[in-house]
């Protein structure tokens, strides 16, 4: 087994919408196909990865540095004693010469590679991404249903409440049982009326969380958690900066009986190991979301669950952030708490396969070799634009 050509490009995000910090109307993302010299059915065996959601797209890094040092090295150097390609061993061709620390797109350029590693990898063992996990990973165990909430409630440009009530009922429609809507972009009443909005359709505070995007100062955020606190929502979300972790610890202490989740803006297990030291979270109570498409992939990710569980962290408390497949196959190979999900938003990469399984807020994988991304019909027409 030898890879013999890595393509990647920069597809654009279709979403006119925002959140407490961004506007996602020209945001874009990566994507990446591993092509190896395996044939199948008289074409090549290629894997499929990409960049995730909410950083640019890191194509430049990819075709510059990652691509080069994977494709320039022996096929010995990234296969098993067996000749089975192990995305474990290449990772660290991928960040030969790389400085520690400043991780910037650089973890987002290799996550994206790394994914299409291993849906290579899976796909040449004819298995599902999530049995490949299991059974290399997690001495066989795996969940077979995965629980999802519906992330939206995004700041549009018009509708206001009523088009935020009427989102929130196709979620629930569709099945969720839980939502996820944004908050630090109104005023604290306007946004604790959205919050009530969405607390009403889905009948109960305790099926909503909130997410700030790291918008808010340490001031407010003590007002949004107080009022928030009250209400009882599930989780508040990045309230401050994402790498302030002594106001989160201050939050934290501050506000005891009120749930907080972060981590999708921590791309190492540096960074997790200082929220783990400073942070002042709760392991019991509070959610992860690293999102290991944005954080130099699933080695990365091992590593962080590893640190986690010397901090007395549960993997059940790691639900990661990005509403992609790949996290989804993490989830359960992996037994993690569940998984993000983008219904109808940040096409062409947000979303599972277009034939899930979805019942009550729970997914079920399909049993397509790899990560599936053939069976989610919008993203896989660019992976075939790319191949051209
Ligand atoms: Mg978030």
């Amino acid at each position: 087994m030898k890879l013999v050509q890595i393509k990647t490009a920069t597809v654009p995000l279709q979403s006119d919408i925002s959140n407490a910090w961004v506007n996602f109307r020209e945001m874009t993302g990566t994507v990446v196909a591993v092509v190896s010299d395996v044939r199948r059915h008289g074409y090549p065996v290629i894997g499929w990865g990409f960049g995730s959601i909410g950083r640019y797209s890191s194509t430049a890094i990819v075709r510059g540095r990652i691509a080069p040092r994977l494709l320039a090295c022996p096929p010995s150097a990234y296969l098993d004693a067996d000749g089975r390609l192990d995305p474990m061993r290449a990772w660290p061709i991928m960040l030969q010469n790389e400085k520690p620390g400043g991780h910037g797109e650089r973890s987002t350029a290799v996550g994206a590679v790394d994914m299409a590693l291993w849906d290579l990898a899976a796909k040449l063992e004819d298995v599902p991404l999530w049995k490949l996990l299991s059974d290399r990973f997690n001495q066989g165990r795996a969940d077979t249903t995965i629980a999802v909430y519906a992330a939206g409630g995004y700041y549009h440009q018009a509708g206001g409440q009523s088009a935020l009530q009427d989102e929130i009922k196709g979620y629930r429609e569709a099945g969720y049982t839980d939502v996820k809507i944004k908050i630090g972009g109104a005023t604290l009443a306007e946004d604790l009326k959205r919050v009530e909005c969405a607390a009403q359709v889905m009948g109960g505070m305790k099926h909503v969380a909130v997410d700030a995007n790291g918008r808010l100062d340490a001031t407010a955020a003590h007002a949004y958690a107080t009022a928030l606190g009250e209400l009882g929502v599930r989780w508040f979300e990045e309230p401050g900066d994402p790498l302030d972790f002594a106001m989160q610890a201050e939050l934290s202490a501050s506000h005891p009986a009120l749930a907080f989740a972060t981590g999708e803006n921590l791309f190492s297990h540096q960074d997790v190991r200082n929220l783990c030291r400073h942070a002042g979270l709760n392991s019991k109570r509070d959610t992860l979301q690293m999102d290991p498409a944005l954080s130099y992939g699933l080695p990365e990710y091992l590593r962080m669950l590893d640190l986690l569980a010397t901090h007395g962290w549960s993997r059940r408390r790691c639900v990661p952030h990005g509403g992609h497949q790949f996290s989804l196959h993490l989830a359960a190979g992996l037994q993690l708490g569940g998984n993000e999900s983008y219904p109808g938003v940040f096409k062409p990469f947000g979303g599972f396969a277009d034939d899930t399984i979805f019942e009550t807020g729970l997914v079920r994988l399909p049993d397509a070799p790899g990560i599936g991304i053939e069976l989610q019909r919008e993203l896989s027409a660019c992976f075939r634009g790319l191949l051209g």
